[in-house]
């Protein structure tokens, strides 16, 4: 089918231009409709503030890494030996990909097929589970052939893998969905037990986590998490997981970009002291979507078997966009970007709380900003609706003790790694802080029928959602996306 192009590219256009310009003329004579959204999704991130703290910018060029026919290979098993013939560009790819991660974070191995956080979190769970359970029984289960286990064999096999327990950060304290939740399979795979966070403070409390331990004796002692505004002292979470016998993981996904760029160094660098280490490459890291896992080297083999255990082929276009990624973060720009966003959110709490807008623990230490909303009456979801609204993206979140449930909690999570790609700095977090506080002080819940404030709908007064989305324009213009695509 012959392209159609909608507007004629300049000749002293820039290559990203002249790609991105191409790309979705090649797709828009498929379906129309789908670069229709693919250039609405761009206006849309050029026109809102996004401080959502999952999500980055990443560069053209580990975008454009993605769109190719790496996307059509099968490449199952490892670079030199895999499953399929003709991998030896994926080999390639793979094997630079490995050796960069293991050098960025100085890993003694790393896995990099994994296609998102959730698999990679599921991919270190198996790893454990096969390592440290009842070894020379599972050994001789393994040895078998699926099909010459006996019932006895079955039900030993779910009774060892099955009653192990995993220890995490409560949800509402800031841990994640995968580390123990029931709505995820690690809920149903494992026992859980959790530790949180101290109820004055908001802060952890390593002593309670050492007693949580104690009682609870994990076959898996997690630390991570994915609303915690803090960093965390790993080397004492590694002394405990020595303590009680538990192999210590942790999970990176949030705050990987800040141990790339060496901000979290010693005892808070996580692959130093971690038996195993899992991560996504699309937050602070500022990769393609995926995941990654980082062990130790008696780990690697099961690792390396994460697919077919519980992933399906790898994703050899992803995996070139991650290698791409990393070198990025290998560079010492990087590191200087790092820095950035963790001052940024430092920069942006103390604002917030200069504008009389509650930040729990007062204050951050990483990329995340957590914002309690109940003084201003409102729930996590109204204060997330009205700021879109006003031209801002963030996205509602529980606090800490929440009474509110994960629907419509009663905070904010305000993520400073995408504006700080944009070039934003201290003088625009005040300024952004400026924005959120007018929004939140104008919004009021509206009343249910019985006469009881709601939790989902507001109103936002008119004058104060145009005034705020004009400052949100204004600071975007200084600080384009993109500057040099022109679609
Ligand atoms: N782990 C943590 C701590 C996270 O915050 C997330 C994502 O929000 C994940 C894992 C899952 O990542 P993904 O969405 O790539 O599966």
């Amino acid at each position: 089918m012959k392209a159609q192009t909608t507007t004629a590219t300049p000749s002293t256009a820039s290559p990203e231009t002249i790609a991105f310009r191409a790309a979705l003329d090649v797709v828009g004579a498929a379906l129309p409709e789908v670069a229709d959204s693919i250039r609405q999704e761009l206006a849309d991130q050029r026109s809102h503030l996004k401080l959502i703290a999952s999500e980055n910018f990443a560069s053209p060029a580990v975008l454009l890494a993605m769109g190719n026919w790496l996307s059509d290979k099968y490449a199952e098993g490892s670079p030199g030996h895999r499953f399929y013939a003709g991998c030896d560009n994926v080999d390639a790819i793979e094997s630079r990909a490995v050796e960069l991660a293991k050098s960025l974070f100085g890993a003694q191995h790393a896995y990099v097929q994994a296609h998102s956080g959730i698999d990679a979190n599921l991919v270190a769970f198996w790893a454990v589970l096969t390592h440290r359970v009842e070894a020379p029984e599972l050994e001789r289960l393994n040895a078998k052939d699926v099909r010459d286990l006996s019932a006895e064999d079955w039900e030993l096999l779910r009774r060892k893998l099955g009653s192990q327990k995993m220890m995490g950060m409560a949800l509402d304290a800031g841990g994640h969905l995968t580390h123990g939740f029931r709505p995820n399979v690690s809920g149903k795979l494992f026992e859980y037990a959790s530790y949180t966070v101290d109820p004055q403070t908001n802060l952890l409390d390593y002593d309670q986590v050492r007693k949580r331990a104690r009682e609870e004796r994990p076959l898996l002692l997690i630390a991570g998490y994915s609303s915690y505004p803090r960093k965390i002292n790993f080397r004492i979470f590694r002394e405990i997981a020595d303590e009680v016998g538990a192999t210590f993981m942790v999970d990176m996904a949030h705050f990987a970009g800040l141990v790339a760029g060496k901000v979290y160094t010693g005892d808070f660098d996580p692959v130093r002291h971690a038996h195993i280490v899992t991560t996504t490459t699309h937050k602070t890291l500022r990769g393609p979507r995926g995941g990654m896992v980082l062990c130790d080297a008696d780990l690697a083999d099961t690792v390396d078997r994460g697919c077919p255990l519980v992933l399906g082929g790898p994703l050899p276009h992803v995996i070139a966009a991650k290698a791409v990624a990393l070198h990025e973060a290998s560079q010492p720009e990087f590191a200087t970007y790092a820095r950035r966003i963790v001052e940024n959110a430092a920069a942006l709490a103390e604002a917030l709380l200069s504008q009389d807008v509650t930040v729990v623990t007062g204050g951050s230490e990483n990329h995340i900003v957590l914002v309690d909303v109940r003084p201003f009456g409102l729930t996590g979801r109204q204060a997330e609706t009205a700021l879109r609204s006003a031209g801002v993206t963030l996205n509602r979140n529980v606090i800490p003790y929440d009474t509110n449930g994960s629907w419509y909690t009663s905070g904010l999570r305000i993520g400073t790694p995408a504006v700080t790609t944009l070039g934003m700095g201290a003088a625009e977090m005040r300024e952004i802080a400026a924005i959120i506080a007018s929004v939140l002080r104008a919004t009021a819940p509206t009343k249910t029928a019985s006469g009881k404030p709601s939790l989902a709908n507001y109103t936002l007064e008119d004058s104060a959602r145009a005034q705020a989305e004009g400052r949100a324009r204004d600071l975007l213009g200084r600080f384009p996306l993109y500057p040099e695509i022109e679609l």
